[in-house]
């Protein structure tokens, strides 16, 4: 299970403060120094376990904990309102058009994130919140893609639309927006191709898609499986592309968990959802609130 480790430490960390009537600034000092090695060994970026350990520290060592009555316990509180803080503090909703309006989704992502599972499981979701997506095949390279997102459309009860592996994704994304402005659709969910490494081709076929219509939400799918590297791929897509949130997958695989710590912080869009299975019902909605309680236990 993702934070295990992770979750492990830090109560250990807690253990040896909640037993103190009193915390001096070399406790706090001690104590941050536990949480660092914990974070960094959770695979969390670098740069944002500096940033977070300076924020809990500043404020740990601020007057209120000294003479609080529980000092372990504020320093614990104040770990969880960072923690919240790190993942954007508010769940973020995919933004939709009103009415029937068609709002056009691109999901993208490197082969093997999750993509075009993620982007039926998605379509799931719209359903369930009474909207009527269309799923449009624009990864033209893997003809298995086409088919894995038929049969996955089907499960879902969700259209899709194909035009084969012979014409450009940018033609296809046209055309699935004209079918669906005349069938009554009111999303498209474009599923795009990715490589196995962020490479020029795949960013600039993004680009060109973006440039020739209008795209109302990008969203990334990332692997949590690959820890850092989820997180400079989400900010290689953001600079190259632009993107407006993130899937995080596989995250009920034992995972260190330090990408749904690092995205936010490093790539400024926020994780929208989380994936925890291969069950097309296996995505939640991402609550910072939720995650900071489960990465305490
Ligand atoms: P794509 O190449 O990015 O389109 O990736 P796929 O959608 O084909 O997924 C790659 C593999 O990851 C498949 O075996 C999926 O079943 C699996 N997968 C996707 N999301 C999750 C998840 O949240 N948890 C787990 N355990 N497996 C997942």
């Amino acid at each position: 299970m993702a934070f295990e480790s992770l979750t492990d430490k830090l109560q250990n960390v807690f253990r040896n403060l909640r037993g103190k009537g009193r915390l001096t600034e070399s406790d706090v000092k001690t104590a941050m120094k536990e949480v660092k090695m914990a974070l960094l060994e959770a695979d969390v970026n670098f740069k944002v376990v500096k940033q977070f350990i300076k924020a809990v520290q500043e404020r740990a060592i601020g007057a209120d904990v000294m003479n609080g009555l529980n000092p372990g316990q504020m320093v614990i509180k104040i770990v969880n309102d960072e923690l919240i803080k790190l993942m954007g503090s508010e769940t973020t909703e995919i933004a939709l058009r009103p009415g029937n309006e068609v709002t056009v989704i691109m999901m993208v992502g490197l082969q093997g994130a999750g993509k075009t599972t993620t982007t039926a499981k998605i379509a799931g979701k719209l359903k369930e919140k009474g909207r009527k997506p269309l799923l449009a095949a624009c990864d033209v390279y893997r003809p298995a893609a086409i088919t894995q997102l038929q049969l996955n459309g089907e499960k879902q009860g969700v259209e899709v639309f194909s035009m084969g592996d012979k014409q450009k994704p940018v033609d296809i994304a046209k055309a699935a927006i004209e079918h669906a402005k005349k069938n009554n659709f009111n999303v498209v969910i474009l599923d795009t191709a990715g490589r196995l490494h962020i490479d020029e081709d795949m960013m600039q076929e993004l680009t060109d898609i973006k440039d020739a219509i209008q795209v109302d939400q990008t969203i990334l799918v990332v692997d949590a499986m690959t820890g850092q590297d989820a997180v400079n791929v989400s900010e290689s897509f953001h600079e190259k592309v632009g993107i407006d949130g993130v899937v995080l997958t596989k995250l009920d695989g034992d995972t260190r968990g330090g990408a749904a710590l690092s995205i936010k912080a490093i790539s400024g869009k926020p994780i929208l959802y989380v994936g925890m299975g291969e069950k097309l019902s296996d995505l939640e909605q991402f609550y910072p609130d939720r995650m900071a309680s489960r990465i305490l236990g």
